[in-house]
C-alpha cells in the first residue's frame, strides 16, 4: 500500500456536486435510514405509478429475497429518452467515432435517438417480441447497440448483450441460456482495422445451440461485407425499419421486472447470467453516474468499456442517458492505428470525463510517452478506471500524462453483480491514494471477514462482503437461482460475498487485493495478487505482470511470476535476478518469487482481465485442466505460455 495521499484539488472541492461534508452526511443518512434515503433518490426518475414500498430484503439464505420499490411502475427507456425531450430534444446524446480515423463521425440528438429507438421497438414488436421475451444482441460498438437495448426496454423485452468479440460457442451458450427467439447482429464489425464476421458467427452459433429457438436474425448492414443469407430467418434491419412508425408507446413496467441479463467475464469459471431489474438499477446507476463522475450538464463523457460489459450497460447507456448526458462511443480499440488514438480522440471531441480500464492504460504506457505526444488534453477534468486493480505506477502515469497532474483518477470497484459502482472516490470529496478504491458509495456497507466468518474491525484484511442490499444488486442468476444463493450468500451468513479480498487502512480506505481464489498463502502469510503485481509493474522494465501460487514443499505455496517486459527491454538471466531482488526489496523476503517466466502476452478475458486460474494451471503443468476458456481474448497466448513453461522447466 502506498502512503501517498493526494488531496482533493481546490477547484474540485468548491465546484463539485459532492464535497466531503456532503458525502459524509449523505452516506450516514443512507446507512441510518436507507428507506428514506432511497425513496428520495428514486425521485430522480419519472414513475408512472409511485412506489409505496422502498425495500424488502433478506440476505438469509433460507429466505433470500431482494426487492426494491416493488409496487412502483416506470419504463427505463422513457426515463433515458422521452422525459428529456421537452428541454433537450436538440442536445447531442451520442457522438459516434468510427474505427477508421478520419471517417465520418455520426451524431444523434436526443430527439433522433428517441425516434430510432421507437422504430426499432416497433420493428421488434412486428417480429412478435413481447414483454418478458429475451432478445440477444450481438453487435459491434455502433449506435445500434444502445438503440437495441433501449428498444427492448421500451417494450419490456429483456436484453442479453453478448460481447461482439465472442466466438460462436460462447454466443450459442448464451442464446440457449436465455431461450432467445430473436438475435440482433451486423454483417461485420470493425476493430483495429480488421473485420469481425459477426453474422457468420451467429450462423455458426445456431449450429452449436442445444435447443435453438431462434426464429429471426435482424441484420444491420454495417460494412456491406459478404454474408450468407437465409430468406426465412434473416431480416435486413434497414428494410424492417423503413416500414416502422417513429411512435411507440413505452410499456408500463414494474420496478422489479427484469431489464436485462448479462454474463460475467468468466475470470473464475463458467460465466453467470446476471439478472438485473428496472427501478432500483436505474435509480442507482443514474445517481452514481452523476455523483461519482461529478457530471454537469453540457459536459462530454466517454466510457471506453465495450457495451457488452456491465460497465458499458451502466455507464455508457443507462446511467448517462438517464442523466441526459452527451456520450462518446468509439467503434475501435484505443491503440489503432497507433497508441496516440485515444488522446487524439479525447482532444477531437473535447471530452471532459473519461472512464477506462487499467489494461488499456498499461498497454499505452508500454510505449512510453508517445501515447499523448502532440495533443492538448486540457479538456480532461476527470479520469476513472474499473475492472481490475490499477497499479499505482499506471495510476501515476495516467494522472500525469492524461490528467495533467490535476484530474483525479477514480478507481471504481464493482462487479457485474452489483450493477453499479460500490467503492469509489468522488472528485470533490475524496483524497486519493493511488491503488485504493477508497470509500463506499451511498448505501453500500462493505465489511471484511476473517476465515472463521467473523467481521474484522478497524484496519485489516479479509474477504470483502456487503452487509445490506443496495438498489442495483442482481436479483438472481438467470435460470439457476440455487447457484445464486450458493455463490453469493452461502460463504458468510447474511452477507453478500463478493469473492474479492480487500484491505482496509487506518483511514477506512479499501484496497482490493484480488480475487479470494487467487490469494497466495506463502509460509502462512496470505498475500493478494495485486500487491506483488504492482511491485513488479513499478520496475521500469515490466509492462504487465501476473502472479500465481504453486505448490512448495516447505512454504506450502511459492510465488510464480509471469512478466511482460516493456517494448524495448531484452529478457536476460540478470534481469530475472534483478526482478527477484526488486520484489524482495519492495515487499519483503516473504514475497520472493520462486520463478519468473517471461510472457509476451497474458491470458485475458475479453474484457481485459487477467485469468490467473489459467496461469496457475500452466505453472502447475496441469495443461489439460485449463477449465472454461471460452471467454479468452486470445487462446494462442496460452499455447505460447505452455511452450515457454516447458522450456523453462
Ligand atoms: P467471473 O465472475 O465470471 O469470474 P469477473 O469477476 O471478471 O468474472 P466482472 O463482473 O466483469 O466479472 O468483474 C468484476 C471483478 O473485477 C471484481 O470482482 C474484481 O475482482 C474486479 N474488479 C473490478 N473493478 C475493480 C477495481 N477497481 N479494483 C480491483 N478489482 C476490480
Ligand atoms: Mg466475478
Amino acid at each position: 500500500m502506498s502512503r501517498e495521499r493526494i488531496a482533493v484539488g481546490e477547484t474540485y472541492r468548491e465546484q463539485a456536486l459532492i464535497n466531503n461534508e456532503r458525502y459524509l452526511d449523505m452516506y450516514q443518512r443512507s446507512i441510518d435510514s436507507p428507506e428514506t434515503f432511497w425513496a428520495e433518490q428514486a425521485q430522480r426518475l419519472n414513475w408512472r405509478k409511485p412506489f409505496t414500498q422502498v425495500k424488502d430484503v433478506s440476505f438469509a439464505k433460507e429466505d433470500l429475497h431482494i426487492r426494491w420499490f416493488e409496487d412502483g411502475e416506470l419504463n427505463a427507456c422513457e426515463n433515458c429518452l422521452d422525459r428529456h425531450l421537452p428541454e433537450r430534444a436538440d442536445q447531442i446524446a451520442l457522438i459516434w467515432e468510427p474505427d477508421e480515423e478520419g471517417a465520418e463521425v455520426v451524431r444523434y440528438t436526443y430527439a433522433q435517438l428517441h425516434e430510432e429507438v421507437c422504430k426499432l421497438a416497433n420493428g421488434l414488436k412486428a417480429m412478435g417480441v413481447k414483454k418478458g421475451d429475451v432478445v440477444t444482441i450481438y453487435l459491434p460498438m455502433v449506435p445500434l447497440i444502445s438503440i437495441s437495448m433501449l428498444a427492448c426496454a421500451r417494450i419490456g423485452a429483456i436484453h442479453s448483450v453478448v460481447f461482439g468479440g465472442f466466438s460462436p460457442e460462447a454466443i450459442a451458450g448464451r442464446i440457449d441460456d436465455g431461450h432467445s427467439r430473436i438475435v440482433i447482429t451486423a454483417d461485420e464489425g470493425k476493430r483495429g482495422g480488421k473485420s469481425v464476421p459477426l453474422k457468420h458467427n451467429v450462423d455458426n452459433a445456431l449450429e452449436h445451440c442445444q435447443h435453438s429457438e431462434v426464429e429471426k436474425i435482424l441484420v444491420l448492414r454495417h460494412t456491406q461485407g459478404n454474408i450468407d443469407w437465409h430468406e426465412q430467418r434473416d431480416v435486413d434491419l434497414a428494410e424492417l425499419l423503413k416500414e416502422q412508425s417513429p411512435d411507440c408507446p413505452a410499456e408500463t413496467m414494474n420496478a422489479e421486472d427484469p431489464l436485462f441479463i448479462l454474463y460475467t467475464s468468466g475470470s473464475t469459471g463458467k460465466p453467470k447470467g446476471v439478472l438485473h431489474t428496472t427501478g432500483g438499477y436505474l435509480t442507482y446507476v443514474s445517481l452514481s453516474h452523476e455523483t461519482v463522475f461529478d457530471y454537469k450538464a453540457g459536459e462530454t463523457y466517454w466510457c471506453m468499456a465495450d457495451i457488452g460489459w456491465i460497465t458499458g450497460h451502466s455507464y455508457a447507456v443507462y446511467g448517462p442517458l438517464a442523466n441526459a448526458a452527451t456520450l462518446v462511443m468509439y467503434e475501435g480499440v484505443p491503440n489503432y492505428p497507433d497508441c496516440g488514438r485515444m488522446a487524439r480522440l479525447i482532444e477531437k471531441h473535447q471530452i471532459n470525463i473519461v472512464y477506462t480500464a487499467p489494461t488499456a492504460i498499461r498497454a499505452l504506457m508500454a510505449d512510453g510517452d508517445t501515447a499523448v505526444e502532440g495533443t492538448d488534453l486540457s479538456c480532461i477534468r476527470i479520469l476513472a478506471t474499473a475492472g481490475e486493480p490499477i497499479n499505482p505506477e499506471a495510476w501515476r502515469w495516467f494522472h500525469d500524462k492524461f490528467g495533467n497532474n490535476t484530474a483525479p483518477i477514480l478507481d471504481t470497484w464493482w462487479q457485474t453483480e452489483t450493477g453499479g459502482m460500490m467503492i469509489t472516490p468522488m472528485p470533490g470529496a475524496t483524497d486519493l491514494k493511488p491503488g485504493s478504491a477508497t470509500r463506499p458509495f451511498f448505501g453500500v456497507q462493505p465489511a471484511l471477514m476473517d476465515n472463521d466468518g467473523n467481521e474484522i474491525q478497524g484496519a485489516g484484511e479479509g474477504s470483502l462482503v456487503i452487509k445490506d442490499s443496495w438498489p442495483s444488486q442482481m436479483r438472481t442468476i438467470y435460470g439457476d437461482h440455487q447457484r445464486f444463493i450458493d455463490t453469493y450468500f452461502s460463504t458468510f451468513e447474511n452477507c453478500y460475498f463478493s469473492s474479492d479480498g480487500a484491505k482496509r487502512d487506518e483511514d477506512g480506505y479499501y484496497w482490493i487485493t484480488g480475487r479470494m481464489d487467487d490469494v497466495l498463502n506463502v509460509a502462512g502469510h496470505r498475500m493478494g495478487t495485486a500487491e506483488i503485481e504492482s511491485a513488479l509493474v513499478a520496475h521500469k522494465t515490466v509492462a504487465e505482470a501476473a502472479v500465481v501460487g504453486i505448490p512448495h514443499d516447505i512454504k506450502g505455496q511459492g510465488i510464480y511470476v509471469y512478466a511482460t517486459l516493456a517494448a524495448d527491454v531484452e529478457a536476460s538471466e540478470e534481469l530475472r535476478k534483478e526482478l527477484r531482488n526488486w520484489v524482495r526489496q519492495e515487499i519483503g523476503p516473504i514475497a520472493t518469487p520462486e520463478a519468473i517466466q517471461w510472457a509476451p502476452g497474458l491470458p485475458k478475458t475479453r474484457s481485459g482481465k487477467i485469468m490467473r486460474r489459467v496461469l496457475r494451471k500452466i505453472a502447475c503443468e496441469e495443461y489439460d485442466q485449463l477449465g472454461d476458456t471460452s471467454t479468452l481474448a486470445d487462446p494462442h497466448v496460452v499455447d505460447d505460455l505452455i511452450a515457454e513453461h516447458k522450456a523453462l522447466a
